[in-house]
């Protein structure tokens, strides 16, 4: 059970202690409070676990701090969409907002080689209005003989120019806890000039403990891939690990299923569950379709695959589009089969403005046969 108290309710108040009694009361009951700092409000739920069928929900609506308690009805207690659940399914960081009606594409470096690749890279999203990227550092690679990332080395230069071309928010992928320390110091010893959110790689889906330390934080947002070999139900729970811990800005990213049914594709592309995550949780949903496709091919209309799938991700609804880019694929450390060039970068920008308009008018469209 969920319950949410009315925005900005004082902690000091007869009418919160008188909640706060009823709740120390409860036995066999775990319960932990979340509260989230907004710019206008302050928003305090409680998550109840354990046995809560027994609980008059009539009698915990009653106390005048309370604005609603909710049952939960999935098994994804803090991410899941319940009925009559009043929570705001979006969030704000670094001044973007993120959340399942908005749509930002995070183009970059699948991995970050030299400085100026990261600057042509930045520059050109900055000439097209573009405040969002992304860019490894830190890579898991198959091979323990093949590139791993420049790391923590690379930090200083890719946050400076950030800064420089005002990109808020890098989906940086890590793969250890150590480097959300990394990253934190990095960032603020360049004086926070960009934002981060930590990106757990679908060859970490189910690393639990690296879930649980990126979920005890609460200063960087977290995406989520779908783990390239389980069912969703299996990711949805991982990305509960996050909030489960205390971090509820969880992003979950479709990235394509490893199978060879998906060949001549590098996997087997899943877009066709953006609804299906919308529709069980809260969280933006985001998909890759480099990783996905893995390739440059394009068929006999002249677009390229990428973007084909990533077309069909946004027509859908996908909120997010991570891809590839590279100023120079065929120097590129990791993966430069699959980047787009900076020449097309417009074009997919543009191309990818369809398919999101279609999706509004897909919307309004169904909006219309319920009135
Ligand atoms: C990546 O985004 O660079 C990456 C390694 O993706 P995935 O975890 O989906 O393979
Ligand atoms: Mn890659």
């Amino acid at each position: 059970m969920i319950i949410i108290l009315k925005p900005d309710a004082d902690k000091s108040s007869t009418e919160y202690n008188d909640l706060q009694t009823y709740l120390d009361s409860l036995t066999d009951i775990t319960v932990r409070m979340h509260e989230e700092l907004g710019q206008q409000q302050r928003l305090t739920e409680f998550y109840l676990v354990g046995n809560t069928a027994s609980l008059d929900i009539n009698h915990i609506n009653n106390f005048p701090v309370v604005e609603r308690a909710v049952r939960v009805s999935r098994e994804y207690k803090v991410l899941g969409r319940h009925s009559e659940d009043v929570r705001a399914s979006y969030f704000d960081y670094n001044g973007v907002r993120f959340g399942q009606d908005e749509f930002h594409i995070f183009a970059g470096l699948c991995a970050v080689d030299t400085r100026e690749h990261v600057e042509i890279m930045m520059r050109a999203l900055n000439e097209l209005g573009l405040n969002c990227t992304r860019m490894g550092a830190y890579k898991p690679r198959t091979n323990p003989y093949s590139f791993q990332g420049y790391g923590k080395k690379c930090l200083p230069y890719v946050f400076e120019l950030a800064g420089k071309y005002d990109i808020k928010v890098i989906a940086m992928e890590i793969t250890h806890d150590v480097q959300i320390e990394e990253i934190h110091n990095a960032l603020e010893k360049a004086g926070n000039p960009t934002g981060v959110m930590l990106q757990i790689g679908t060859r970490n889906t189910q690393n639990f403990e690296l879930l649980k330390t990126a979920g005890r934080q609460r200063q960087f947002p977290v995406l989520i891939k779908r783990g390239f070999g389980i069912t969703l139900e299996e990711s949805l729970n991982a990305a509960e690990y996050l909030a489960s811990e205390g971090n509820h800005n969880v992003v979950f990213c479709l990235r394509g299923m490893k199978t060879n049914m998906g060949d001549p594709h590098r996997n087997l592309v899943d877009f066709a569950h953006v609804p299906v995550v919308k529709r069980f949780t809260h969280m933006p949903v985001c998909i890759d379709p480099s990783h996905s496709v893995g390739s440059r091919e394009k068929g006999p209309d002249g677009i390229l695959d990428v973007m084909h799938a990533a077309a069909q991700g946004v027509v859908a609804g996908a909120n997010m589009v991570l891809a590839d880019f590279h100023p120079d694929p065929l120097k590129a450390l990791v993966d430069g089969p699959q980047a787009l060039l900076m020449s097309e970068l417009e074009w997919f920008v543009e191309d990818l403005q369809i398919a999101r308009q279609s999706y509004l008018a897909r919307k309004t469209l169904s909006e219309k046969q319920l009135s």
